[in-house]
């Protein structure tokens, strides 16, 4: 049975108290809330917060605003039930009041209130009153830090509100002049997990693991790649990962060798491989796992060549995993190895120093490495130090990444010989960088070739 550890009040706090801290003094914050997105007519899509907001917040309802005050920021509010030292930071969250009639149809809401007292701010009032207390809000502050970029109909109404503040200037009120982008200061913050996070991402990865399992197990020729799809979904869901983190890949034989093939709709065929990359999400945290075996649960030779190479390749990059390892010396461990064998299997010809000088295996291992995973999928933060290409940043302790070598040889391909055609292959692991070196989270998903043949055979 896995434990559904959700994260505490506590934790939220902490990273709203490590953002204050960076926080300029007299400065204001605001952060906005995701709102809900139209599938058709009057039906949304399974709402999904924003993970900035979520990451300072917890807190998961569209229309809702947070307001952070740094240390010195004094507020005008005209009343507060509970007021606050105006030295104190405070974090204050305009959210959508109770409304019985709303919720009777829509769901329930956690209301101002509640959401002061459950999700410990400093104060909270219904949304509607945001109007009434911006412009005192942003007055005589120094700075506004928000995140530039992300949401553009946010952005107007800011400066909308900027423009309030500088229509009372008669009145002695001054905007904030200079305005601050804290998307990459909430990068960093993100960057680096904490325990209770660890934990999160160690869970979801052992239910996404298990979901892996279950389409091994599932999987014969003649079902449909949407079949193996919802065994997936149903094992991430029975185990508490209500959604999956991202949209699903189950792509047999040569759909393998489109990189984002989410159709699902091909029937799976003997003596092919099928890929599936999929992962659950838990508490708003991704997995993001890789599973290529075959069809009919035995691999063909050619199949397993090229298979052995991919898994070689990741193992080598895993094994090297460490604090101050960087992406760029992984990058180049793997394409000097996956250039070497192809050119041994002949599927890259010319002179060996050449091709790997030129990076040749890229060809045919079109993708990036890896990259980092938290709350989104593809997660927040540099992979650069400086101007240069190449992904030179140190690894550190807490930092979480994929390790997902691929091999692509679409079925199109006639400058190979026929058995490599059609053979697509990408394995994916989740890595935790620790003080010694580097945990797995993905433990349970098998990937040897004994392994995956014996797990297809026994059930
Ligand atoms: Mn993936
Ligand atoms: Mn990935």
């Amino acid at each position: 049975m896995i434990k559904n550890t959700l994260l505490t009040v506590d934790e939220f706090c902490c990273r709203r108290e490590h953002f204050f801290s960076q926080m300029p003094e007299n400065s204001i914050a605001i952060f906005s809330a995701a709102k809900e997105i139209t599938r058709s007519n009057d039906t949304e899509y399974a709402f999904c917060q924003d993970k900035n907001f979520y990451y300072l917040t917890g807190f998961n309802e569209p229309e809702a605003i947070l307001v952070m005050l740094s240390a010195g920021a004094s507020t005008n509010l005209a009343y507060s039930a509970n007021p606050v030292e105006p030295t104190e930071p405070q974090a204050i969250l305009f959210c959508r009041d109770k409304d019985p009639l709303q919720e009777i149809w829509h769901g329930r809401r956690v209301g101002f209130e509640q959401a002061k007292q459950n999700y410990g701010f400093e104060q909270a009032y219904p949304l509607s009153e945001l109007p009434l207390k911006i412009v005192d809000l942003l007055n005589h502050k120094t700075q506004l830090l928000y995140c530039q970029g992300s949401d553009q109909v946010f952005e107007q109404q800011l400066f909308a509100w900027l423009a309030d503040v500088k229509a009372t200037t008669r009145q002695g009120g001054k905007a904030p002049q200079i305005l601050q982008n804290c998307t990459d200061l909430l990068a960093e913050m993100r960057l680096i997990k904490s325990a209770a996070e660890i934990e999160i991402m160690q869970q979801v990865n052992v239910i996404s693991g298990a979901a892996h399992q279950r389409a091994m197990k599932q999987t014969t020729a003649g079902k449909f790649e949407y079949q193996i799809e919802a065994e997936m979904l149903h094992e991430f869901a029975i185990n508490g990962a209500r959604h999956a983190a991202y949209s699903t890949i189950v792509a047999g034989g040569d759909n393998a060798n489109i990189l984002h093939y989410t159709d699902n709709n091909d029937v799976l065929v003997d003596k092919e491989l099928l890929l599936i990359d999929a992962g659950g999400e838990l508490a708003g945290y991704a997995a993001d796992i890789t599973r290529t075996f075959p069809v009919n649960g035995l691999f063909t030779e050619p199949q397993k060549i090229i298979y052995q190479l991919v898994l070689n390749a990741q193992t080598l990059a895993i094994k090297a995993i460490k604090p101050e390892m960087t992406f760029a010396q992984l990058n180049k461990m793997v394409g000097e190895y996956l250039t070497t064998e192809l050119h041994a299997l002949g599927i890259l010809s010319g002179d060996l120093a050449e091709l790997i000088a030129s990076n040749a295996c890229k060809t045919y291992f079109i993708h990036g490495l890896g990259h980092w995973l938290g709350l989104d999928v593809h997660d927040v933060g540099d992979y650069h130090i400086n101007d240069n290409k190449e992904q030179q940043r140190a690894f550190k302790p807490g930092m979480i990444m994929t390790i997902e070598p691929g091999l692509y040889i679409p079925l199109s391909d006639d400058s190979v010989a026929e058995k490599w055609r059609g053979i697509g292959v990408r394995i994916e692991d989740n890595i935790l960088v620790t003080d010694q070196g580097h945990e797995n989270l993905t433990v349970n998903a098998p990937k040897s070739i004994a392994d995956i043949e014996q797990l297809m055979a026994n059930h």
